[in-house]
């Protein structure tokens, strides 16, 4: 099986729209929303839920003050400094990393379980689907995007299925190093801005650290020809793959209102045409990959 992931340094690039499109012009496939923090694919596939599951982290860390002795040893292991004076846990601060709750020489600290969102299976109009849902504010969500992707692989292996498509979480943080270890490739969509091309960069360093083969896609080039080419060029002397460009085009969000793929709205424009010359370019890549 194959595996696609795409990613944008930061949300708004139009990576939503062009994974919603993939998928339409995609066989026998399986698409999975890790952006678990801001999904939205899901108002472009109107999924059909068939599984809904806890997801559940330890969350932050506890201590007893009936067995804590106030050593200090927490304070003093705890690198974001988390634990306050009189030995209390900033719910903010704390980023559950488990070394007070397993150094702690009194057992006072404990972690808690929680439900931290819920993920789902789900059937859409191009095949199957796994997303997830985060709670408000919880920050789980590396571990929540390791885990719909493992279940998509799963299911994409139980089902014989030969491409899973993946949108990624946007950003360079732990959820998008959690969603691109093991994949086939990644493809980068970013808007000719400096800042898109700084994020480009970033994500690109990324790919070439995990060796994942990257492509990249600038969406709205129209808007600033010179940032476009800047970006093609920085891309293309870090060796990553320079595919076609794609205009602004106000269709997107119409078929974005309408809940349909840029290829269902209208099928015969020609941002359309070259989101299946794309589509075709990235295919390629991806067998030449497998075959390395
Ligand atoms: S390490 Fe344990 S006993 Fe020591 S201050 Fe922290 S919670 Fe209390
Ligand atoms: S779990 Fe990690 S981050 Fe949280 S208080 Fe303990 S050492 Fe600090």
């Amino acid at each position: 099986m194959k595996e696609l992931v795409i990613l944008s340094g930061k949300g708004g690039t139009g990576k939503t729209s062009l994974t919603a499109a993939f998928a339409a012009l995609s066989e026998n496939s399986i698409l999975c929303d890790a952006d678990v923090d801001a999904a939205d694919l899901h108002l472009l596939m109107n999924p059909e839920i068939k599984e809904r599951t806890d997801f559940q982290g330890g969350g932050i860390a506890v201590i007893d003050p009936d067995k804590c002795t106030s050593c200090g040893t927490c304070r003093e292991l705890c690198k974001y400094e988390a634990i306050s004076e009189d030995f209390k846990v900033d719910e903010i601060e704390c980023e559950g990393c488990g070394v007070c709750v397993d150094l702690c020489p009194e057992q006072a600290i404990d972690f808690p379980i929680k439900t931290c969102g819920q993920w789902f299976i789900s059937e859409t109009r191009f095949g199957p689907m796994v997303h997830a849902r985060l709670g408000i504010a919880e920050e789980n969500s590396g571990k929540l995007v390791a885990l719909v992707r493992q279940q998509a692989r799963a299911m994409a292996a139980e089902k014989d299925l030969s491409l899973l498509i993946t949108d990624g979480p946007p950003g360079i943080g732990c959820p998008v190093i959690a969603s691109i270890g093991g994949a086939t490739a990644m493809l980068i969509v970013t808007e000719p801005t400096v800042s898109g091309k700084h994020d480009m960069e970033r994500v690109v360093d990324l790919a070439n650290h995990f060796k994942v083969p990257g492509m990249v896609c600038v969406n709205k080039y129209d808007l600033n020809i010179d940032q476009t080419e800047a970006i093609e060029n920085s891309a293309k002397e870090k060796g990553i793959t320079v595919l076609e460009r794609v205009p602004f085009d106000p269709a997107f969000t119409k078929a974005m209102i309408q809940g349909k793929t840029l290829i269902e709205y209208d099928p015969g424009s020609k941002v359309s045409q070259i989101i299946k010359g794309i589509w075709e370019e990235v295919g390629k890549k991806l067998e030449s990959n497998m075959s390395q």
